[in-house]
């Protein structure tokens, strides 16, 4: 079968490669019908923590084709979402609903013992507990949407509710990539009155506002955080979704958050020191977030996307084949495609 595979920076290619098999009893073997380019693939594409030859891609949409003989709920056939990170679905950290903490998880496309879902077709560890069987055909016109269910929507609903995003609420959103503004889909879905998007890219900018933005801050460091403080009576937001990662994303959400307010980290962070203890301390900031339990969200979400109610497929504006994969990677980096949907 052809999968994504990276060898290292800047060098992704289509490669042939084992067909996907059971491994395990518990197993479940997935035809890709829609999977897609996240910005932290962007990462190892950039010279970051890269694993020789690993199988990009943790995002996905499928076809159950192969069940191993100790799956019980997943069935042949069934159209299911794939989670990016994959998980068994009964232990204690499952039951509360943090999947991404599971005793016998991990995570898709990252090098490690699964693969990745760039590809034709993927292993799925675990399928009772990590698939989410859809009641709808393997190329309904809600795909988009149903798509970013297995990561960019969930993460940035996790940011929100992480954020502690309330009715009538004050919110900025840090960073217009697909999280981001998915962030803002959140956080407007929450009840959240003002929402301020700090972001730079006018076609972005514009998306955020469709989806619910109120104000816009397109400046940086020092200045973004006067510019919020501005529009928030000086006194800062009571919820900053932090959805980049960087030093300086991190430095600006504890610049903008109030007192009382929490700082929800979706952003892979790039830094190892948290700025900000003493304000943090004085000021009772919140600062919480990590890898999304997407799982957990897909019941509550996926009702909305079925509705219409939002419509968070919109961050992808541009559809390429495995073929076209390599570029997709080129042209989300150089920022002239915000998320590349892909069709193996
Ligand atoms: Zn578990």
């Amino acid at each position: 079968m052809r999968a994504t595979v990276m060898h290292k920076a800047r060098d992704v290619r289509i490669e042939d490669v084992p067909d996907a098999a059971i491994r395990n009893t518990t197993d479940a073997v997935i035809r890709i019908t829609r999977a897609c380019i996240c910005g932290s693939d962007l990462w190892p594409y950039n010279g970051g923590p890269n694993v020789n030859g690993q199988g990009m891609g943790h995002e996905a949409i499928g076809v159950v084709e192969e069940i191993g003989s100790d799956v019980q709920r997943i069935r042949r056939g069934q159209v299911v979402i794939m989670p990016f990170a994959y998980s068994d679905g009964s232990c204690l950290f499952c039951d509360e609903g943090l999947q991404t903490a599971c005793v016998h998880g991990g995570f898709f496309g990252n090098g490690g013992e699964a693969g990745g879902a760039q590809a034709e077709a993927l292993r799925i560890p675990h399928a009772d507990g990590t698939l989410y069987p859809l009641a709808v055909g393997e190329d309904d016109a809600l795909m988009p949407s149903l798509l970013t269910l297995s990561d960019v929507m969930g993460t940035g609903h996790h940011a929100a509710v992480t954020a502690r995003v309330r009715r009538g609420g004050t919110v900025a959103v840090v960073g217009d990539g697909a999280v981001g503004l998915c962030g803002v889909i959140a956080a407007k879905r929450l009840g959240a009155e003002q929402i301020i998007l700090l972001g730079r890219h006018a076609d972005r900018i514009a998306l955020a506002r469709e989806f619910g933005a109120t104000d816009v801050v397109s400046v940086r460091g020092m200045e973004a955080v006067e510019r919020v403080r501005e529009l928030t009576g000086g006194l800062g937001v009571q919820s900053v979704l932090e959805c980049v990662g960087t030093e300086q994303a991190i430095d600006t959400s504890m610049g903008i958050v109030r007192a009382g307010g929490a700082v929800g980290r979706v952003g892979v962070p790039h830094y190892d020191v948290l700025p900000g203890a003493q304000p943090m301390f004085y000021r009772n900031v919140v600062v919480a977030g990590g890898p999304a339990p997407v799982r957990a969200y897909i019941d509550e979400l996926l009702t909305d996307v079925m509705e219409g109610g939002i419509e968070p497929g919109r961050v992808f504006d541009r559809t390429a084949g495995l073929d076209g994969v390599p570029d997709g990677y080129r042209a989300m980096n150089e920022r002239e495609a915000l998320k590349v949907l892909i069709r193996p």
